[in-house]
Parts: structure tokens; sequence; C-alpha cells
């Protein structure tokens, strides 16, 4: 036996619940996802959580445990929020996790006969876990640590708080989302019977990793309409539309995510496809910083008029969509949100690392919505691969900061 949120990882982690991005014009993208929601529900139950609540139209989880305080006193009603799918990038079927204990900080080979090794090298913070235990994939699926870590931990401090009711505490809100990694976690979350008034998404990575900065981001589609004619009798008549998107995508390509780091923003090409006579592009702007996510996209409308006029006619038109915002606009406005979390890793020995997600969260979507939301870690990395790990020691600590999030405000 394992501890609980151990225990809790391996159950999960068997569950496949891949979402399908072809399929996310309904939510759930995939039904096999339920499977994993209606488990939680019937464990919540039995663990006597309050207000079980199985969104089956949509395939959320939601779940409360009441505030037990003795004395009249106010403090915030706390939300936890995971979610159950894996990434489509690897296959999350039959995964068959391998726990290392004691792990001697070298390369771990995965699969010997196909080669395939997880290095040092490639994941420096395998350093880190040298001494303790990791979970680990047999190198045919992704391990799905994003983010059963943070459904584990999550249900392992709920297990902690309905198991000791000697244990004083606030409001703990728990929700779990579907369908994340295409985009739609939190498409249907229902925010007001949540009924939380901030909370965290523990969809992270490393022990200590805190963030409340994403990108700004906006995706486009460029659409270059060319001319064909034979190509022996061309000269000074054909506009190749592939040509003329490259040269499109040189006026943008020098600020490119392998080139780019921290908050540093970028355009990422995404797409390209066509023939001579129409060619399209699809491309992803993101930025930090808002003015320069404005700017970006100015500089794109103004590359694309530029290149209008140099050829004399409407040949490039773009067409640009806001896809999420940076959540620090709002959450630094209640800052105290991240300190209690800060608080909460130091308590429990971790010394925290609060930096700048480059990408987007579900928690910043609800951070606009109306509900504050930073992301902590989960202990586990190598997200989105067959690499994956999770470190047992790191995951044990995590249930720690989220008890310790609980117990701060009440203990002020
Ligand atoms: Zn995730």
């Amino acid at each position: 036996m394992y501890s609980a949120v151990v225990e809790n990882f391996l159950r999960y982690v068997k569950i496949d619940t891949q979402s399908l991005e072809q399929y996310a014009d309904k939510t759930p993208s995939t039904e096999k996802q339920r499977d994993l929601a209606v488990l939680l529900r019937d464990e919540l139950l039995v663990l006597g959580a309050s207000n079980v609540r199985y969104d089956e139209e949509h395939c959320y989880v939601y779940a409360e445990i009441p505030s037990n305080l003795r004395v009249k006193k106010r403090v915030p009603k706390i939300g936890f929020i995971a979610h159950m799918d894996t990434s489509e990038a690897v296959s999350g079927a039959n995964v068959k996790p391998r726990i290392i204990e004691n792990y001697d900080g070298e390369d771990i080979v995965l699969d010997e006969k196909l080669n395939i090794v997880t290095r040092v090298s490639e994941f420096p913070m395998l350093k880190a876990c040298k001494g303790k235990s990791l979970i680990v994939t047999d190198g045919s699926t992704l391990l799905g640590g994003d983010d059963k870590a943070g459904v584990a931990e999550i249900m392992a401090m709920a297990e902690y708080f309905l198991r000791h009711p000697e244990v004083e505490h606030g409001k703990i809100c728990i929700g779990f989302t579907p369908d994340e990694e295409v985009g739609n976690g939190v498409a249907f979350f229902d925010i007001d019977g949540f009924d939380a008034d901030y909370a965290y998404t523990v969809d992270g990575g490393e022990l200590g990793d805190m963030s409340y900065e994403c990108f700004n981001a906006a995706g486009a589609t460029l659409t270059v309409k060319g001319k064909s004619v034979h190509p022996g009798y061309a000269k000074n008549i054909m506009k190749n539309a592939i040509t003329l998107a490259y040269e499109f995508i040189s006026t943008i390509s020098g600020e490119c995510p392998e080139n780019t780091e921290g908050y540093g923003g970028f355009y990422h090409v995404d797409s390209i496809h066509g023939d001579v006579e129409k060619a399209v592009v699809e491309f992803i702007i993101r930025d930090h910083d808002s003015k320069k996510f404005e700017q970006r996209i100015q500089t794109v409308r103004n590359n694309v008029e530029m290149l209008n006029s140099k050829y004399g006619e409407k040949r490039f038109t773009v067409e640009i969509k806001e896809q999420y915002r940076n959540m620090r606009e709002r959450i630094e406005k209640e800052l105290y949100i991240v300190e209690y979390a800060v608080e909460a890793m130091r308590r429990a020995g971790v010394e925290p690392k609060v930096s700048p997600i480059r990408g987007g969260t579900d928690g910043a979507r609800l951070s606009f919505d109306g509900l504050l939301c930073p992301n902590i870690c989960t202990g586990s990395e190598g997200h989105h691969g067959r690499n994956e790990f999770a470190c047992i020691e790191d995951m044990e600590t995590i249930v720690e900061i989220l008890k310790n999030i609980v117990l701060l405000p009440c203990s002020e």
C-alpha cells in the first residue's frame, strides 16, 4: 500500500480519458472521459463529501466540504480544480505505471527494445528526484500525470479533511473538468454553483512551480490569393500563392517559439497548405505583455497591408481571433491569493518558484469570468509524451501544500 495520493493516481491513470480535438465541438469530446468522472463522483460520495454533482450533459464533477469552524469567522471559500482528460499527443490507453524506488539519478530506460529512454539531459528536473521514488510509463503511452496527478492530490486532500473532522477549516470547493487539452476545459464550468471566493488549478509541473501569469493569445488565418497560368508562359503573370505565403511568413518568423523563452512573445506558424491559386497559413500570436500583444497584432495587419500594396491588389487577407488573456491583470489586484499559496509551500518546506506560464490555463479563462484562479504544481513532468513521470514524494508534499492553503486563512 502506498499513500492515498499515490493509490489514487495509480487508479486514475489506468482509465483512458484522452480528449480529441476533432470532436471538440461537443463537450465532452470523448465519451470515455465519463469513466473517470463517474468514478470520482462515487469516490467523493463514499468519502462523505457534500453536494456531489455530476453534470451529465458536459461531464463535470463538483463537490464541497462545508466549513466546520466552531467559532463564527469569515474565512474564504477556496476552490481546487483539475482536469480529467489527457492529451492526444500520445495514447493514454492501457497505461502501465511502473514505480522506481530510490531513483539513482541516471537515465531511465522505459523500453529497452525500442530504445525509449528518459534522459536526464532532456529532463534536467530529474536531478532533483534522485533518492526519491518515481512513477514512469513502459514507453508505449503517456502517463497521464497531466492532470491526474492534480486530481489525485485534490482527492487525497479531500479525504484528509473528511476523515479528520476535528481539523477546522473553511468551505472547500472541488471541481474536475473535461477537455482541458482541447481548449474547452471551462467552457461549461458552473462558477456560480461552484461557489468559491477564489480557486487554484492544480495543473503545473515541478514541485514549487506556481504561476498567475500566462500569455495573451490570438489565432490567425492568412489567406493568399494567387494566379495560376502555364508555368512555361508565366513570366510577369503568375502569382504563386505558396511563394507569396512564404513572403508573409518571412515578415514574422524572427520571433518564433524556438527562439524565445521567459517573457519573450512570439508568432508561430502552425500549418500551411495550398497550391498556386490559393494558400492558407494558420499561425498563433503570443505575448505576456498586453501592449506588446496588441502591437504584434498590429504588426501582422501592417505587414499584410504592405504586401497588398506591393502587389497592387488585395492578395492577402488575415483574420485574427483572440483566444485568451493573461490572468495577471486580474489576479494582481488580489495578490494575497498567490501569497497564501507561496506561504503554504514554504510551510511544507518547499521553495516557491513563481514564473510565467508560456501557454494558457483553464484558470486564465476562469479569472476573466470572475473566479480568480492561479495555477500550482502537480509534481509530474514531461507532459504530453512517453517520458512523462511523477515523483511520489513531491505529490505527497503537494497534498500538504493544498492542506496548508485551506488552513492558512483560518489561523489568521
Ligand atoms: Zn494539464
